[in-house]
């Protein structure tokens, strides 16, 4: 579904990411780790489209990123780490100005944002104007807007920062019914006890070169996955 070849992304002379090799089949939930500026948000909007990058290719589903943008983009969802929200819009204004863009119908939209704005305990509040929520509010209706396309593949920058439990709790079994049907997921993390739990694979990343990539199982072996990161991060 993602398939990642030698990207190498500069900021002037700062390697941000480089020579990053790697692959998330349909079905999987990837984490993606490592330290603060190791190259993780870099990586993700390299494959959402929205920078430049120097070196290597990016398929979504075999559409070449840089190629098709728009086909690419239809297919993907990217959910940034601090959502810039349409402040003076109402939620629901802005639920229906996502649906607009991706051109999903009426029926459609209405099933999915009731589904998914119902599940995340947003529902209610989306006759109020963006502006008055809260900062796990405003990540709620940017999750919901994520979600209205159906999309195969779902990029998220650290999506559990400010939800409540129980919306993080079902946040994780939307993630899980989302690749049961055949989607891909890749997000990126702090929080490793839940990356070790909810994640099929796992990708860490430092000084923008991937250092493991595979299996949660295999890549952790015996040992919890903050132990294996930070003894990655002391070599
Ligand atoms: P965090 O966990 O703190 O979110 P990250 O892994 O997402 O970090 P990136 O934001 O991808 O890290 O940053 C990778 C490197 O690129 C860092 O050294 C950062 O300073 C640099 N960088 C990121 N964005 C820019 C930019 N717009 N201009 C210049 N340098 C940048």
């Amino acid at each position: 579904m993602l398939n990642i070849k030698n990207l190498t992304k500069k900021y002037g002379e700062k390697v941000a990411v480089d020579d990053l090799t790697l692959q998330v089949g349909s079905g999987q939930i990837w984490a993606f780790i490592g330290h603060n500026g190791a190259g993780k948000t870099t990586t993700l909007k390299a494959v959402a489209g929205i920078i430049e990058y120097e070196k290597g290719e990016i398929l979504v589903d075999d559409i070449n990123i840089k190629l098709n943008p728009i086909e690419a983009k239809n297919i993907m969802a990217y959910l940034p780490d601090n959502p810039d929200l349409y402040e003076h819009l109402k939620g629901i204004d802005y639920l229906n100005f996502i649906a607009d863009v991706y051109k999903i119908n009426k029926d459609k939209r209405q099933e999915n944002i009731e589904k998914y704005a119902k599940r995340l305990a947003i529902y209610n509040d989306l006759k109020a104007p963006i502006s008055s929520y809260s900062h796990g509010m405003k990540q709620k209706l940017a999750l919901v807007s994520a979600l209205l396309h159906n999309p195969k593949l779902l990029l998220l920058d650290e999506p559990f920062v400010g939800l409540d439990p129980k919306s993080s709790h079902e946040f994780k079994e939307i993630m899980n019914e989302f690749v049961k049907g055949g989607a891909a997921i890749f997000y990126s993390t702090h929080v490793l006890e839940v990356a070790e739990k909810i994640c099929t694979h796992v990708a860490i990343i430092k000084k923008g070169k991937l250092v493991a990539s595979g299996e949660m199982a295999k890549i952790r072996g015996m040992k919890s996955l903050e132990k294996l990161f930070l003894e990655l991060e002391n070599e």
